[in-house]
């Protein structure tokens, strides 16, 4: 009789106070043109991983295990997977992830990177895992990150969306509360846990691509405005205030006009320039540089990435994508494997210098060495000198390109990138008496792809320091940077004789 009352309060316990303790396995959630889906999660060693027979459903996978091996086939191309390797085969190309693969209870786990990595490069679509809000977004879909804080003060309280990239918001009151409408697919929300308020009690999702605010007891009414912080992104900021205040309540507020950023849109020639991806060095715990006065690299870069992208897309009309649109933490191969998986046709990183000598100055442009590429290659070669199972049994060498050497073989045409990009800045900047060098630097080395490392300025000096945190010299360091992309399209798409 005791078990028995016992596993009755455990199961109401899991069933009330702690679900979150108990019974919830974590899961991702998929966001596509065709909506939303749940994707199961797997912890293995901190490391998070996907089930392969999940992958069915949402992905149209199928898979067959052969010779100690798993072969996952989606629209009739193929990737090759071995137990305990953290490399696979992905359309014949040898592609690594962040963790083994597992097999475990008649069940093949493949690490999170294997999604965007593997499975979108056969499915040939953008597919971005956004780890903070467990979201995992597939195709070119609006998703924009949405971060959520709470100012509160005795006398009112304020709510600030940031969002990125930029969104226009509306906001709407009902009977106790306060709905944000977004112009979005989806959101990717990151919410803080509220204390009890008096202005607000509650902040949560509202379907898709809306947010509820639950206002609390002292709530009368509110003022928002929105504004734009750069150019990649929006800052709505709603202002609850108590009963008896002057401001003139503002039932709906305005949106703020989006500035028309795409005007007549040249066509590209088949086969010419189409992708440009910009890598903002550094971000999250890695601050990168940093200057006598305190600016940070991480800072600097993504300021310059996001006015190069505006520029890029209004003047261009190209698609461009940031590796990282905010602040946080991306690893050089994670910044290449995006380059690839978004078939970029130009990869430019962007970097401030620092060195002990406060007096050295100016912008500098990298490619990779020859050297220790090949240096790189043979070691890589040795390293994947693993047999992978092969289509219909047994084991085959598969020819392949290695991933992680991909630069090699576009030396030549990122030398003429390096050559464009140090003549636009020479036309604005101050160049450093080394302006083109090349250099091992390891987020060139997997880029599939024409790509250099730009430095655009030194943060150890206190002069330049304040030029790169400047509105003026970050744009003049984009226009060179698009003129540099100009002049780079007009060589590649010249006809070959
Ligand atoms: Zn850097």
């Amino acid at each position: 009789m005791r078990r028995g009352v016992w596993i009755v309060l455990f199961v109401l316990a899991a069933a009330g106070a702690m679900p979150l303790l108990l019974g919830q396995a974590p899961a991702l959630t998929l966001v596509s043109r065709d909506g939303r889906q749940t994707l199961p999660l797997v912890v293995v060693n901190n490391q998070d991983y996907v089930a392969v027979d999940d992958l069915a459903g949402p992905f149209g996978t199928t898979a067959r295990e052969a010779a100690g091996g798993l072969t996952v086939t989606a629209r009739n191309r193929t990737i090759i997977v071995t137990a305990d390797q953290p490399v696979v085969s992905v359309a014949g190309r040898l592609v690594s992830l962040a963790a083994p693969a597992l097999r475990r209870d008649n069940r093949w786990l493949v690490p999170l990177d294997f999604l965007p990595r593997a499975l979108g490069t056969v499915l040939e679509t953008r597919i971005d895992v956004r780890r903070a809000s467990r979201t995992v977004v597939i195709g070119d879909l609006r998703v924009p990150r949405v971060v959520t804080r709470v100012e509160s003060g005795s006398a009112n309280a304020s709510i600030v969306f940031e969002m990125s990239p930029a969104t226009t918001p509306r906001v709407t009151a009902e009977a106790g509360r306060l709905i944000v409408q977004f112009d979005a697919d989806a959101l990717d929300l990151l919410v803080p846990t509220l204390p009890q308020q008096a202005f607000v009690t509650a902040i949560a999702a509202a379907g898709p691509t809306a947010i509820t605010i639950t206002t609390g007891p002292r709530f009368s009414t509110f003022r928002s405005a929105t504004s734009q912080p750069d150019a990649g992104s929006t800052r709505l900021t709603i202002d609850l205030l108590p009963a008896g205040t002057d401001a003139a309540p503002a039932p709906t507020a305005p949106p703020a006009p989006a500035p028309d950023i795409r005007p007549s849109i040249t066509p590209i020639p088949a086969g010419g320039l189409r992708t440009v991806v910009i890598d903002p060095g550094h971000g999250g715990d890695e601050l990168g540089a940093q200057g006598p006065n305190g600016a940070r690299e991480k800072d600097i870069t993504l300021a310059v990435s996001r006015r190069l992208r505006t520029l890029i897309e209004s003047r261009l009309g190209l698609r461009v994508f940031l590796t990282r649109d905010d602040d946080r933490t991306v690893s050089h191969d994670d910044r290449s494997a995006f380059a690839n998986n978004h078939q970029a046709d130009v990869f430019l990183s962007i970097h401030a210098n620092a060195a002990v000598r406060a007096g050295i100055k100016g912008a500098e442009v990298y490619y990779l060495s020859v050297e220790r590429a090949d240096a790189e290659a043979r070691r890589r070669a040795e390293d994947a000198a693993v047999t992978l199972p092969a289509l219909g049994g047994g084991t085959r060498t598969i020819d392949l390109i290695l991933w992680e050497t991909a630069q090699a073989r576009y030396l030549e045409q990122s030398s003429s990138l390096a050559g464009a990009v140090e003549q636009a800045l020479r036309a604005r900047v101050e160049m450093s008496p080394r302006p083109v060098q090349q250099a091992p630097f390891r987020v060139l080395v997997g880029a599939n792809m024409p790509a250099v490392l730009v430095e655009i300025g030194y943060v150890s000096n206190p002069e330049q320091e304040q030029q790169l945190t400047s509105a003026a010299y970050q744009d003049r360091i984009a226009e060179a940077l698009l003129d540099a992309i100009i002049r780079f399209r007009a060589s590649v798409d010249r006809p070959t004789p």
